[in-house]
């Protein structure tokens, strides 16, 4: 890949939304924005191509119908926050895509859903089906089981996976970040932005630094890793800014975005992963098929 594509011309995307684009801290669900972007994803459908969301703000969603002070939350806070908040984020994906006709259907992932070659097997064949009949599968990870060591604890990392899992051949990361620049905007006035990058070098990594958004888990480190993951195994990724309305429209217009190219083919990349995976997860410790131990923020990439 050498220049832009138009989505069109991808077979199957998944598309991650962070949490500030879908929940305001004082007034919850941004409902106008998601009916928006329920319209570009069924744009997208209209054409035959398979689309899966992977959906952030079940946590920031429960702390606005709780009404929790902000600041850190303890673990078990942020987990009854998450319990609270997945329900009304999975009901107002559903609603807002029935508009459309188009059915969504929740799963939520663990690490060692896709981590476990079994439990991947099962959720990869749940996920085709629903793909298979038509509808949206409206990802998240099970934040309300997830404990710090066997976590993904972003989105950015859990996307890719599902992307790979799938032989997705695009990954969409919209946040409030609106792309690659060469050192942190906000803090180097001389930031240049990046709009195509060709592969993910140790170069490219040192751009990413460690910022995060206030209301998100992951930064740009988080998106780096997650276009590891992806490119590798054959999939393109754009990170785009999703703070304006119908976003996958803007990016088809030629909006701002930071394009990374694949480095396989989807397919072959699918049936390496598939035999190679948990060798090559070297943090990852599997003992009778339970996923015992993985560091938090080890690299989920193989070495
Ligand atoms: N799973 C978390 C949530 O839905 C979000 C993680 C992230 O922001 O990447 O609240």
């Amino acid at each position: 890949m050498t220049s832009r594509k138009p989505l069109g011309r991808y077979r199957r995307i998944v598309i991650k939304i962070g949490s500030a684009l879908l929940v305001d801290r004082k007034a919850g669900l941004k409902k106008a924005w998601l009916d928006a972007m329920c319209t570009d994803i069924s744009d997208l459908k209209a054409k035959g191509i398979d689309v899966l969301v992977v959906s952030s703000g079940a946590i920031a969603l429960g702390r606005s119908v709780l009404d929790l002070p902000s600041g850190a939350l303890k673990l078990e806070e942020s987990q009854a926050a998450a319990a609270v908040g997945q329900i009304a984020l999975a009901r107002a994906w559903s609603e807002s895509l029935s508009r459309d006709e188009i059915v969504a259907g929740q799963i939520l992932l663990t690490l060692g859903d896709t981590e476990e070659r079994r439990r991947y097997l099962n959720a990869r064949a749940t996920i085709n089906q629903l793909l298979k009949i038509g509808a949206v599968p409206i990802i998240n990870e099970n934040d309300t089981v997830a404990t710090s060591e066997i976590r993904y604890g972003d989105n950015d990392r859990l996307a890719a996976r599902v992307a790979t899992m799938t032989g997705a051949d695009l990954l969409i990361l919209l946040s409030d970040i609106d792309g690659l620049y060469t050192a942190p905007p906000h803090l180097d006035p001389n930031a240049t932005f990046l709009e195509m990058i060709a592969e993910i070098t140790p170069e490219i990594e040192a751009m990413a630094g460690g910022a995060a958004s206030e209301l998100s888990r992951g930064g740009m480190r988080t998106k780096i890793d997650a276009g590891k993951i992806a490119t590798a195994s054959g999939c393109a990724m754009i990170i785009a800014s999703g703070k304006t309305d119908n976003p996958l429209s803007a990016i088809e217009n030629g909006a701002r975005s930071s394009w990374f190219a694949p480095s396989g083919t989807p397919v072959t990349a699918r049936k390496t992963w598939i035999a190679g995976q948990l060798q090559r997860a070297g943090e990852l410790h599997v003992d009778d098929g339970a996923v015992v131990a993985l560091g938090a923020g080890k690299s989920l990439l193989p070495a």
